[in-house]
């Protein structure tokens, strides 16, 4: 027998389990020993090994080898083994650098790693999806992809899209009933959910009877591994230009080698020389350091509360010019708090705080008790109409469910509607609420076996779908004039910033069904809800920052449009001539009319996910890069479709998560504006580093080009120069990464994303300090060779180390835009700390005499370092006296 062939109770034994409480804690323990996690087989990782070999795959390094393996069996051991060693040190930190990169990105795997809510003993709770056992429990929302194989054993207009298993994009619609049917394909199989499809509307629960490998996904997952690594658009900006410098460099290079052999130079000494500079030289490390330097922002942001799932988003963040945010748990709290009610035309208040049970209602400061008609019948229907459930834990009233309709059941708890009131009840049917339809429905049947329709939702959508209405004596026929004074009552919650929900019923005979077009029609209106949402208190100041970083931020809301504008206003979203537009307005404007207007436009209410793929195309018409957020799985094309997909870590489903490039650990709006801080830094620091790293690079070839040009002996020898390109160029640039930001980045309008890596006078800056500091090491070598011709390993020691201090001087005005006295150079402990080891391994090269004849250095003399400090800083010193004097 085939699960789909077994029927519930069945499936329920063979599993031992019950579908009301789910596994015990060790039934899962035990399970998950036997049958392992639910995943399928790791995709294989590179080994170490390979890792490591790739650090010296370059060319450049190729040729450097072999020319370094010439110089060992022409003699000269020292220094090839020399060059040996730092090619090999290189390459270990290449090797490490790109393991960490790897290690914080699969650790951002982990965190967006999908989860799962299971039923155990007796309790809901959410888990990972890798932690799901055989026989679990799970409940299944439309928005969800399904975390293992899974038997449905409830549903409700639950459907499914299978196109990840069976190519057929069409849904499936599932059900809770055995099926006789011997050797059923999967797509047939309509009582069973598959592991990794999705749940594209509607909910149910369902056992699990398949994880991992064992489920039918894990039998064909082999075929869909997929290996290609993702690079950002800066990677791939800096890859290109990495070519161009690749070969610039080689042809100064060629320049150095060849006028050095026509001033006279050994050839052979002039190749290693060449090579040594060439490895030097080219930033073949970039990419890797690019990487690095993203994914050390992306563990800060993690720390903020934001998840960043693809990398290209970091850069992204730093352009965003409008973020259009969902207000309800995003801007608000979330915890709805019913405060007014509406029925038999009467506005009653409650009173009491949050999801706490204590609290009275009262008509017109007079208590209101159960004498007062129609009341509790409505409490009692929005309870049963419902999704939720109060939960309570250490004295405390926590709503497990959707928290519109947790405020319900603490408003009917108020008036002692409790829960075994509703049990009297039994839910036949449900038809569950979506953004769209903006409404829920059940159909209940009470002990006389009489059965009837409740619907509840947005009042606008529930109004029109109303014939009577509850009056004091009973149902009346609901005529022109009791409609304008519910339009009136609903007005004016709204303009409280009150959000409204609706509630209507109607008797059912034997003939209609859940799937009739027709049923929620003809209802009896039976009052109104006012529900207050408070706004999340860091979100007001996040929107400010945001605006003072040439941010607009927008408000999309299926909430009524009184209500979002209050709230608007609340939070200083909508300026005084603003303009806010509401879903019907939106369905007759084109994407070009839309444009026209979007500009002013704040707020959107009473819009469905659809009308967000229209917003998101209209902003980026008029040229602007959108962040959007969204929960639901019809909010997925939009966020697809917008620059930075945002997508909320608590309430968001899998499908919005998958297509997001953000994820709001806590789905509060502050966290976006922190994420986009986070990002403008990280790309500052990449410029740093990218400043000091070439600049650097162009000092060292001009030196060595100049002293070619000037007929005078090699300033440098190649142990040397690949000691500068490990020791100054590894560990300070490094740090350079972890640099905070100078000043406020949210003080500056957003990045323009044509703009190169080199705007701003980046390239003028590395072209003008790159060229100083080759020509102060020049300076350095000369004055010291004039002096004693026949030593020139003292002039050599001299340029050596004018061209570190000059270079380790020079990491700290990379810091800054404006001068190397801008800024504080303590600020950064661990660029300090990275300088000063440098500083160390500097002067143990030169002091340390087993050293000496290694790297070809000599001690100096005071006198020589004050000569080295003064010529070192002028590189950087220079500019800023200059930026100082404008
Ligand atoms: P956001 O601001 O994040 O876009 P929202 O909560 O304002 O979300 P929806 O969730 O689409 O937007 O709700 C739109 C309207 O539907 C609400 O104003 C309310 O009237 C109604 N509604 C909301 N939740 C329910 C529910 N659980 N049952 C019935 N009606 C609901």
């Amino acid at each position: 027998m085939k699960w789909y062939q077994l029927d519930v109770e069945q499936i329920e034994q063979k599993l031992h389990v019950t579908a009301n409480r789910g596994l015990t804690d060790k039934q899962v323990e035990q399970r998950r020993k036997e049958y392992g996690e639910n995943l399928l087989e790791a995709q294989k990782k590179t080994s170490r090994w390979l890792l490591f070999m790739k650090q010296f795959q370059d060319f450049m390094v190729m040729v450097l080898l072999a020319a370094t393996l010439i110089a060992g069996l022409l003699g000269e051991y020292i220094d090839a083994i020399a060059i040996m060693v730092i090619v090999l040190v290189n390459g270990l930190i290449g090797y490490f650098q790109e393991q960490k990169a790897e290690k914080s990105l699969d650790k951002l795997k982990e965190l967006s790693a999908p989860m799962a809510q299971v039923l155990r003993d007796g309790q809901w709770e959410k888990v990972n999806s890798k932690d799901i056992v055989v026989g679990d429990i799970v409940r299944l929302q439309s928005g969800d992809r399904i975390p293992a194989d899974v038997r449905i054993i409830q549903s409700s207009s639950l459907e499914t899209e299978e196109s990840a298993l069976t190519g057929e994009s069409l849904p499936v619609t599932k059900h809770a009933t055995a099926i006789s049917a011997d050797e059923l394909d999967p797509q047939d199989q309509t009582n069973m959910g598959f592991m990794g499809t999705m749940i594209t509307r509607g909910s149910g629960t369902g056992i699990i009877v398949g994880t991992g490998m064992n489920t039918v996904m894990g039998q064909i997952a082999s075929l869909m591994v997929n290996t290609k690594k993702m690079t950002t658009p800066l990677e791939r900006k800096l890859a290109e230009l990495g070519k161009i410098l690749i070969v610039v460099s080689l042809i100064l290079t060629a320049l150095v080698v060849v006028l050095g052999v026509i001033q006279g130079h050994q050839i052979y000494h002039m190749f290693l020389a060449g090579v040594s500079l060439a490895v030097a030289a080219i930033p073949e490390g970039l990419p890797a350091i690019v990487t690095v330097a993203l994914a050390l922002g992306v563990q800060r942001m993690i720390r903020r509360k934001a998840i960043v799932r693809k990398l290209s988003a970091v850069e992204t963040l730093g352009c965003a010019s409008v973020i259009c945010s969902d207000k309800t748990g995003t801007m608000t709290e979330n915890k709805m708090t019913v405060k007014e009610v509406f029925v038999n035309g009467d506005h009653l208040y409650v009173t009491g705080d949050g999801y706490d049970i204590r609290g009275d209602y009262f008509l017109r400061e007079k208590k209101v008790d159960g004498e007062y008609p129609n009341l509790e019948s409505m409490l009692l229907y929005g309870m049963l109409c419902n999704n939720s459930s109060l939960q309570v834990k250490r004295g405390k009233y926590l709503v497990d469910g959707n928290p519109t309709d947790g405020a319900l059941l603490i408003a009917a708890r108020k008036m002692g509607v409790s829960a075994m009131e509703g049990e009297k009840y039994r839910i036949v049917k449900e038809l569950p609420f979506d953004s769209d339809r903006k409404r829920m429905s059940v159909i209940v049947e009470d002990s006389n076996h009489m059965k009837f329709l409740i619907t509840k939702g947005a009042p606008e959508v529930l109004l029109p779908r109303c014939s009577y209405h509850m009056r004091p004596n009973g149902r009346e026929l609901l005529k022109e004039q009791g409609r304008n004074k519910i339009e009136q009552a609903i007005d004016q919650m709204a303009d409280r910033a009150l959000r409204t929900l609706a509630i209507g019923v109607k008797p059912l005979t034997k003939g209609e069904r859940a799937e009739d077009a027709f049923l929620e029609n003809d209802l009896t209106f039976y009052g109104l809800y006012g529900m207050i949402d408070p706004p999340r208190k860091e979100v007001k100041p996040a929107i400010e920052e945001c605006r003072r970083a040439g941010i607009k931020t927008v408000m999309i809301t299926g909430d009524h449009v009184k209500t979002a504008k209050a709230i608007a206003q609340n939070l200083n979203i909508l300026p005084e001539n603003g303009m806010v537009l509401e879903g019907r307005q939106l369905n007759k404007m084109s994407v070009t009319e839309l444009e026209d207007v979007i500009d002013d436009t704040y707020v959107f209410a009473r819009v469905t996910p659809e009308h967000k793929l229209k917003i998101v195309k209209a902003f980026q018409q008029r040229g602007h890069v959108v962040a959007m957020t969204g929960d639901g799985v019809n909010d997925a094309p939009a966020i697809k479709a917008s620059d930075i997909g945002v997508s909320m870590g608590i309430s968001g489903t899998d499908v919005t998560k998958e297509a997001s490039s953000l994820v709001l650990l806590d789905d509060n709006f502050a966290t976006i504006k922190s994420a986009i801080q986070e990002g403008r830094n990280i790309y500052e620091n990449i410029r740093k580093f990218i400043r000091y790293i070439l600049a650097s690079n162009v000092g060292e070839i001009l030196v060595m080009l100049f002293a070619m040009l000037l007929a005078l002996p090699l300033p440098l020898v190649p142990v040397q120069i690949l000691w500068v390109n490990l020791v100054t160029d590894g560990l300070p640039a490094m740090a350079l990464g972890m640099d905070r930001a100078e000043g406020d980045t949210m003080r500056k309008g957003p990045r323009d994303p044509k703009e190169g890596v080199f705007s701003n006078g980046l390239g003028s800056r590395i072209v003008s300090r790159g060229f100083l500091i080759g020509t102060v090491t020049l300076i350095a070598f000369m004055l010291a060779y004039q002096d004693d011709p026949a030593n020139l390993i003292y002039a050599q020691t001299m340029a050596f180390t004018t061209l570190v201090m000059a270079q380790l001087i020079h990491v700290f005005d990379c810091r800054s835009d404006q001068s190397i006295f801008a800024r504080n150079p303590f600020e950064n402990m661990y660029l300090v700390l990275a300088v000063l080891s440098s500083l160390l391994l500097l002067l143990v090269v030169i002091y340390w005499e087993p050293l000496q004849p290694i790297f070809h250095t000599t001690a100096l003399s005071m006198h020589d370092w004050m000569l080295i400090l003064v010529l070192g800083a002028l590189p950087s010193v220079l500019f800023g006296f200059q930026t100082n004097r404008k």
